[in-house]
């Protein structure tokens, strides 16, 4: 279905962003993977998914903090892989404190990370996918991109951005009459790596077994009570890239477990 696409996938050795990029792989597209970390860590990772899944994997480092960071990741990956035809915006960060308290310097990373890298990202691609008529971007925003939680000031603001970018740069593909589109994820919960190194801390914190963590602490706003899967969220990504989903542009997608019809 993806077959011969072109792919980047900002931060994704490891968590949501690896699961994308190895079910883009898997259905055939080139990927780029990217963190900022430059580590032989992060190459082994794209090599081994290279091998796994037959496809070329390349790894670019990149701080996508930084705005020349976003823009050389793009002329890297074309570089080494061609125009890029599916853009994925997923690198993102999180910092949990009330807002009188919240680390000046936390709100800027987590509006740099999470929201700045799309536009500078978005901005790097969008010319030559209007050119060539076809591109997809997909920016992972989160159940938090349309409702909100105390104490994740930074993060909430961000994600709502994400999802007011994603209308933006809709709205531009379409006005430049070419198939080029532009659509928000939103996962609640995710079983991430992340994820799963927190529940020891809460079972000891909360004195509970590991399902009374799941159950009664992480997933009290999930009606499923069930975790979305990294291959879920690549899943959903994959489809917004294909053929069939070329008149959905300009809106969100949530996999959430019912957290937003709450
Ligand atoms: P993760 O921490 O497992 O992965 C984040 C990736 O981004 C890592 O590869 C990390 O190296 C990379 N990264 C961090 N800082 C970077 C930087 N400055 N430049 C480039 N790369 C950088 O996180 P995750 O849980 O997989 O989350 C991925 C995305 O999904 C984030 O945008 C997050 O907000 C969103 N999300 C996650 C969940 C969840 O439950 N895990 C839910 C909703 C939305």
């Amino acid at each position: 279905m993806l077959k011969g696409k072109t792919a980047i996938v900002t931060g994704s050795t490891s968590g949501i962003g690896l699961g994308i990029a190895r079910v883009l792989a898997n259905k055939g597209c080139a990927v780029a993977l990217n963190d900022h970390t430059h580590s032989d860590e992060s190459k082994r990772i794209a090599a081994d998914l290279a091998t796994e899944t037959g496809a070329k994997v390349v790894y670019v480092g990149a701080d996508m903090s930084k705005a020349e960071d976003c823009a050389n990741l793009v002329a890297e990956a074309e570089k080494a892989l061609g125009p890029i035809d599916i853009l994925v915006n997923n690198a993102g960060i999180q910092h949990v404190e009330k807002i009188e308290d919240f680390p000046d310097g936390k709100w800027n990373a987590i509006i740099a990370i999470n929201l700045s890298s799309a536009f500078h990202t978005t901005k790097a691609v969008m010319a030559g996918m209007k050119s060539r008529g076809h591109g997809r971007i997909v920016n992972i925003a989160s159940a938090h991109g349309l409702t909100a939680s105390p104490y994740k000031s930074a993060y909430v603001a961000a994600k709502h951005g994400v999802v007011g970018l994603s209308k933006v740069t809709a709205l531009e593909g379409a006005a430049a009459k070419v198939d080029v589109t532009c659509n928000a994820i939103c996962p609640g919960y995710v079983w991430t790596p992340l994820v799963e190194s927190q529940l020891e801390d809460q079972m000891k914190a909360n004195d509970m077994t590991k399902d009374e963590v799941i159950d009664k602490v992480m997933l009290t706003r999930t009606p499923t009570r069930k975790f979305a899967t990294v291959e879920q969220i690549g899943e959903t990504t994959a489809f917004l890239c294909s053929d069939g989903a070329a008149q959905i542009t300009g809106t969100t997608i949530s996999v959430d477990g019912g957290w937003t019809a709450m």
